[in-house]
Order: structure tokens, then sequence, then C-alpha cells
């Protein structure tokens, strides 16, 4: 069975197999978050897993790596530190690279998920 599933950080749905139940994770096929199931009926509705700001981004990232198929590069800790600052902040883990603090700049960042790191080799 094929589900439906809204993601909060990107913004998008993406389809989960098999079945889900309320209480469940699930990880978003696009951005790598880990999303809980609050309810399936009548439509599947799902929200950021509540954890501890440094294990939901470490998690992210380690899922969206592994979804792509990208490996990390050296200045991985540079960028998971600036991430929780700028969450600290600003709110939401907005890219540390990036200015301005607007959804499409929430990690992975649009142009990332949009397979820029296949162009240029490595994310903004
Ligand atoms: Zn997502």
């Amino acid at each position: 069975m094929k589900n439906k599933i809204y993601c909060e950080v990107c913004l998008l749905s993406f389809i989960h197999k098999g079945e889900v139940e309320s209480g469940q994770v699930v990880v978003c096929t696009i951005c790598g978050a880990e999303l809980e199931i609050n309810s399936v009926e009548p439509e599947i509705t799902a929200a950021r897993l509540t954890q501890d700001p440094e294990t939901e981004i470490r998690n992210r990232s380690e899922n969206f790596a592994r979804l792509r198929g990208y490996t990390f590069n050296e200045d991985k800790e540079l960028v998971i530190e600036g991430l929780l600052e700028k969450n600290e902040m600003f709110g939401d883990f907005y890219c540390p690279c990036r200015i301005e603090n607007i959804p499409e700049n929430v990690c992975p960042c649009l142009p990332t998920r949009m397979n820029e790191v296949r162009k240029w080799g490595h994310c903004y």
C-alpha cells in the first residue's frame, strides 16, 4: 500500500510504502526529516518528531545523505554546529552558509533537495 504524507519540513508530500499507524515514525524521502504520524483517518497527518535539536539535525542529514547516496565532507561538524546556532537564534535549521532565514533555506535547502549536489559535487 502507498501512502501520501505531507512533510512540514520540506513542505512537500512524499509516498511512504507500506502501512502507517499513529505514533509511527517515518522518514521523509525528500528531505530526510523524521516525522511522527499523528492520525491516519480521514487522511494521514504527521509532524516533526519531538527530539533534541542535535539529534534531529544529525538524523535528518544522515537520512538525507543515505537516501541520495551522498557522503559528508570534512566540514560536517562545522556545518552541524552552524545549523544548531541558527536553530537556537532563529527557530529552525536554516543553512549557516546562506544569509536569508527562509523556508527554502532550511537544511537540506531547496537547491540541495533539487539535486544541486549532482551539479557542483557538493552542497552550497
Ligand atoms: Zn521532507
